[in-house]
């Protein structure tokens, strides 16, 4: 399936995305200024089926592929990150369920996706471990029939909105900090609360906010089986948070291009710029150069993920890394140079019809939304086992 065509007896998924950001653009000014998440959004992706991208279609869902996620994350990502965001984050956490869960959590689970009930949030990030994503301190306290879960869980996108959580917790018993299970949660077997505020420099929209989850769930809700997280990490969730994220990143910079393009080729643009500047279009070349290399890289990526090959492998995993480090520097990089190309007026001010502003706020992002730092130490573990630089 792509976004352009339309599946028989299914949305347009071209103008279905068009609907969300019709939306997200009619409350974009207000979910930025009151770091509000954006409800309006979110409701328009239940509607139009597109929370169910990537569901099976025998669970009634648009049976969509890593390039669809890619493609309608990069379309969302150019009318706002953090709703871009929100979208790649859930249909990464349902992806994990599809390949994943055990038949009988996707018989109760996918259904609901589907029909747009299920808004599933991200809860890895943990009190004490920072971002590592391999660990997990909270331990799941196995009773007779249930596991109980008490998890701190310091920034949960959504979270106050999320009708299911994806939990990383210890497997019960002595287990060790890496043997970490993925539970999923419904909203209603959980206390939810709210254990601070969300007033960060950007990515305002995504209402990250810190809460602390507590309850019990029955023993068939640990998707893939106990302390299989790292393999469902590697082959799952990475894999398509670094493609999601990396399309909703080039979909930011990319929309931030395309306006600030519009404004030069306005009438008011060729009265204040010199299209003919060899400054001008130097900074412009530089920034397109940023923009086509992520987009390569991107495309690439998601040829290797959908060939289904090994994807743990040290070449496939230093591929998929380079691409969210790439992406989460190059995109920042292109939408700063786009604030010298244009200069105060509409490179630094709130109010200008560019969004520069905006979008540099929501890219620094980029690089902490899983440390570069992590991945590059990662990386240079992975690069010493790839002693033939193969690339394969
Ligand atoms: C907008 C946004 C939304 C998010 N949404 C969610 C969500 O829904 N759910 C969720 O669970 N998480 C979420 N996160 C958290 C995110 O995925 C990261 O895990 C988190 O931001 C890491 O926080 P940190 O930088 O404090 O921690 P760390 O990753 O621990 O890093 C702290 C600092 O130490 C450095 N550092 C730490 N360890 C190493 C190391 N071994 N080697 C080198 N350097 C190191 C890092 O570079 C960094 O400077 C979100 C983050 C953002 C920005």
């Amino acid at each position: 399936m792509s976004t352009q065509s339309q599946r028989p007896g299914g949305p347009d998924l071209a103008s279905a995305l068009a609907r969300v950001r019709e939306v997200t653009e009619a409350n974009l000014a207000r979910t930025d200024r009151d770091a509000a998440f954006p409800v309006e959004a979110l409701d328009e992706l239940r509607r139009t089926g597109l929370l169910g991208l990537l569901v099976p279609v025998e669970y009634g869902g648009l049976g969509g592929t890593v390039r669809d996620l890619a493609a309608a994350a990069q379309s969302l990502g150019r009318g706002d990150m953090s709703v871009g965001m929100i979208f790649a984050m859930h249909c990464q956490q349902a992806a994990a369920v599809v390949r994943y869960a055990d038949d009988r959590l996707r018989k109760e689970l996918l259904p609901r996706i589907a029909a747009g009930e299920v808004y599933l949030a991200s809860v890895t990030t943990e009190a004490g471990k920072g971002g590592h994503l391999l660990t997990a301190r909270a331990r799941l306290e196995a009773t007779p029939d249930r596991l109980r879960i008490d998890r701190i869980a310091p920034i949960v996108t959504g979270g106050a909105y999320a009708d299911g959580f994806l939990i990383t917790m210890r497997e019960p018993g002595d287990a060790a900090d890496t043997d970490v299970s993925l539970v999923y949660a419904d909203r209603g077997q959980l206390e939810v609360t709210g254990s601070g505020d969300w007033d960060p420099m950007g990515m305002r929209a995504s209402h990250s906010v810190p809460l602390r989850l507590a309850g019990s769930v029955p023993g068939h809700q640990v998707v893939g089986g106990h302390g299989q997280f790292r393999e469902i990490a590697g082959k799952v969730f990475g894999p398509l948070a670094h493609v999601g994220w990396s399309a909703v990143w080039l979909g930011t910079a990319a929309g931030a291009l395309a306006r600030v393009l519009e404004l030069l080729r306005g009438p008011a643009g060729r009265e204040r710029f010199d299209l003919g500047s060899d400054l001008l279009l130097t900074r412009l070349s530089r920034v397109r150069q940023r923009l086509d290399t992520v987009h390569a890289l991107l495309a690439h990526t998601v040829e290797v993920v959908e060939s289904d090959e090994d994807l743990s492998r040290p070449s496939r995993q230093l591929l998929l890394n380079s691409l969210k480090i790439t992406a989460s520097e190059e995109c920042l990089a292109a939408v700063d140079g786009l604030v010298e190309l244009v200069g105060l007026r509409h490179g630094y001010l709130k109010d200008s019809p560019t969004r520069l502003e905006l979008a540099v706020r929501d890219l620094r992002s980029a690089a902490l939304n899983y440390s570069n730092d992590r991945l590059h130490l990662a990386d240079g573990r992975l690069a010493l086992l790839d002693r033939g630089v193969t690339f394969v």
